[in-house]
């Protein structure tokens, strides 16, 4: 459905609540009611965004500290030298021309008695509802010897950013026939393909530049999204370039030496790389537990059907920081929530039904230019659970020709430009 569509249908939707007749003093309450959303990434904007279209009468603040997101999804494409930096950037003058608050700061504390949250700049704001989008931290020593000094010499590379940059200056400075060492952790994590789509990213750079060089991949599980389709695509691109080792076979890395480029296996291997990527075990962004949704996971438990907290009534969550499962950590998966937590709070503040709750997600991968792979899936809440509508999804077939990976290669880069559009206006 086009931007413009959608945006008659909402309109249409708006008023049709006002001339249902609500009572006087709703729309009162809707008028003045202020929703602050904490996180203007994937989950956050759309919220914002999808909140302001339906219900033009709320004040909405969107908080947050940078003033050019750069997306994690395309992060692994710039790696490989297939995207520029600028081109993953994205702005928040269309929301704030929707007539979204958009105050540049970081979210340090969550009075949920007094409804009110504290910014970097001491200031405070009051909410009615507040929408969390937080994305994720590193857990910090959970791999033991890995915290924030250690990512400046290993970058985990898993928030897009100077850590991502810097992961690409260390693959250009890196001798040909050196080794690309990637350390993968246990679910649930962010992007559950997305170590495995920039194994292939970065062979795609070596192949080009360090062809003698290799990547080892050293995961802490023996399953991954897609992986036969991973598999395949590896060898039929790479050769032998990429090597995946998983927990059975002692891939588990329990320690690392970052100042050596070292990583020591669960059966104690000492392995060196020349280039060393740690994508350690992750939580729900620290504003989550300061406002005291998580639960003891590190994650934020929320009803399925509009993704308010468990914990903490009037808060939402959505995107990586919450327990959504089956649906993965991803950045379509933040934007169906966010749409969806902007309907639930628009109909609470508007004395309107809550509206059924269906999400979907699509994750594509690309493995080479021209070579596509995805996994998709539809989810629905049930009984307050989120549940995944059996045969809704699946993932691209094995025996697939050329010309339909090339196809998923394409949606790829479409659903790119898409949703970059729906979040941001661009
Ligand atoms: C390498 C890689 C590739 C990926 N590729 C894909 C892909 O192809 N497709 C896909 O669907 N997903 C992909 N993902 C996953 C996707 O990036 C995440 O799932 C998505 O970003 C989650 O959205 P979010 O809103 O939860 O968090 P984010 O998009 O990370 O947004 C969080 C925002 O909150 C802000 N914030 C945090 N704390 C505060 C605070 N205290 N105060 C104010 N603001 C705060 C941050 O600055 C940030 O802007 C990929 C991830 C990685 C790492």
């Amino acid at each position: 459905m086009s931007g413009v569509s959608r945006r008659k249908i909402l309109g249409r939707a708006a008023a049709g609540s006002m001339a249902l007749g609500l009572p006087a003093i709703v729309r009162a309450q809707a008028a003045s009611a202020r929703v602050v959303v904490v996180g203007g990434g994937f989950g956050g904007a759309t919220a914002a965004r999808y909140l302001k279209m339906r219900a033009p009468q709320v004040q909405v603040t969107l908080v947050e500290p940078v003033q050019r997101f750069y997306t994690c999804p395309f992060s692994n494409l710039y790696l490989a030298g297939l995207r520029d930096w600028d081109s993953i950037g994205h702005g928040f003058d269309t929301l704030r021309t929707a007539g979204i608050e958009i105050v540049h700061a970081q979210a340090v504390d969550v009075d949920a008695s007094r409804r009110e949250i504290t910014l970097s700049t001491g200031h405070k704001l009051p909410w009615d509802r507040l929408v969390l989008s937080p994305g994720v931290d590193m857990r910090w020593n959970a791999l033991q010897g890995y915290d924030e000094a250690a990512a400046e010499m290993a970058p985990h590379a898993w928030k897009a950013g100077a850590q991502t940059r810097l992961l690409r200056r260390q693959m250009e400075a890196m001798e040909n026939g050196g080794t690309f060492v990637m350390v993968i952790p246990d679910n649930p994590f962010r992007c559950p393909p997305g170590p495995y789509e920039r194994a292939a990213m970065v062979a795609h750079y070596f192949k080009h530049h360090k062809p003698r060089s290799k990547i080892l991949l050293l995961d802490a599980k023996d399953n991954f999204s897609k992986k036969a389709l991973f598999q395949q695509g590896w060898k039929a691109l790479y050769g032998d370039m990429i090597e995946w080792v998983g927990l059975a076979d002692d891939g588990q890395v329990v320690r690392v030496y970052a100042k050596a480029l070292e990583v020591e296996t669960n059966f104690g291997r000492v392995l060196k790389a020349a280039v060393l990527n740690v994508i350690p075990p992750q939580k729900a962004g620290w504003i989550a537990e300061r406002a005291g949704v998580t639960d003891a996971s590190g994650w934020v438990p929320v009803k399925a059907e509009s993704f308010e907290t468990r914990r903490v009534p009037g808060i939402y969550a959505l995107g990586d920081a919450t327990i959504a499962a089956p649906m993965p950590k991803s950045a379509f998966a933040a934007n169906t929530q966010g749409k969806m937590a902007a309907a639930a709070i628009a109909a609470e503040l508007t004395g309107q039904p809550l509206p059924a709750a269906s999400y979907a997600n699509t994750c594509y991968s690309l493995i080479g230019p021209g070579y596509g792979i995805s996994v998709a899936g539809v989810y629905r809440a049930e009984q307050g659970q989120m549940a995944e509508i059996p045969h809704s999804g699946g993932v691209s077939p094995l025996d697939a020709n050329a010309a339909f990976r090339a196809a998923e290669a394409r949606y790829g880069a479409a659903w790119y430009a898409a949703i970059s559009a729906d979040v941001w206006g661009a």
